[in-house]
């Protein structure tokens, strides 16, 4: 964050507790049964995960019937590098407006309602021993100024009681954007992109991010915790978006 946010956040925070809460997408008054953050109306329009989907990387499948197999990516991993994805929902409707909102018009007031969304598809799991957000590079944190998944890992670690790392895992290359590339491209733009300043011994972590469309990102990221000693590792995103 800047330093006007830094400044303005506690007072944006301190008005949402004193003024009777209002919905941060479509700004209705909240009623006491909206326990997400957001209002009835804009809550049903946060599409939830199928039930046909990928049992690792939770991909939805292009049908309504459950079953339970990989997909194909998770098919041709070696060895899972990651235990399983948890997702608020698909990246559609309600929940990418806000996403979209609270990543690049800078309403980081959405953080506690998005963040509340990941909680409670987290309840019932067991808690991770450190919680780590998806770094964004030096130059690109300067452009956005804040990192959208370090301001939801610091509520989901508040939350769950556990330690926040920020600056062991680092994205030391600038990649270019993943949209539009194919698999073997993408490995290629996110080799080498990510490292650790210490290695890790064992932890089980949580490694949080807004999206996951292709998965790259994460998979490049867990490749690089296993390596240097990370135990189970569990992904908590916003949303999963429908196909790479
Ligand atoms: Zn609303
Ligand atoms: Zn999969």
């Amino acid at each position: 964050m800047n330093l006007r946010q830094k400044l303005l956040k506690p007072l944006y925070d301190l008005l949402d507790f004193m003024l009777p809460a209002g919905c941060p997408l479509c700004s209705r008054l909240l009623s006491p049964g909206d326990a997400t953050g957001f209002c009835c109306s804009c809550q049903q329009q946060i599409p939830p995960l199928p039930v046909a989907a990928c049992r690792h990387c939770a991909l939805p499948y292009p049908t309504d019937i459950a079953d339970d197999h990989l997909c194909v990516t998770c098919l041709n991993e070696k060895k899972p590098l990651f235990e399983r994805v948890i997702a608020a929902g698909i990246y559609d409707g309600a929940l990418k407006e806000a996403i979209h909102r609270f990543k690049y018009r800078d309403k980081i007031n959405l953080d506690r309602p998005l963040a509340e969304l990941i909680l409670s598809e987290l309840k019932g799991i067991e808690p991770p021993d450190l919680i780590i957000p998806v770094p964004l590079h030096p130059r690109r944190l300067r452009q956005r100024t804040y990192n959208q998944s370090e301001l939801l890992a610091h509520l989901l670690g508040k939350k769950l009681n556990r330690p926040v790392i920020l600056k062991q895992l680092i994205r030391h290359r600038h990649t270019l954007p993943q949209q539009g590339q194919n698999a073997a491209d993408r490995k290629k733009n996110l080799h080498d992109a990510f490292s650790l300043t210490h290695p890790l011994h064992g932890e089980a972590i949580l490694l949080v991010d807004d999206v996951l469309t292709t998965g790259a990102t994460v998979r490049e990221c867990c490749r690089v915790l296993k390596k240097d000693g990370a135990g189970l590792i569990t992904i908590a995103v916003l949303a999963r978006a429908r196909s790479h």
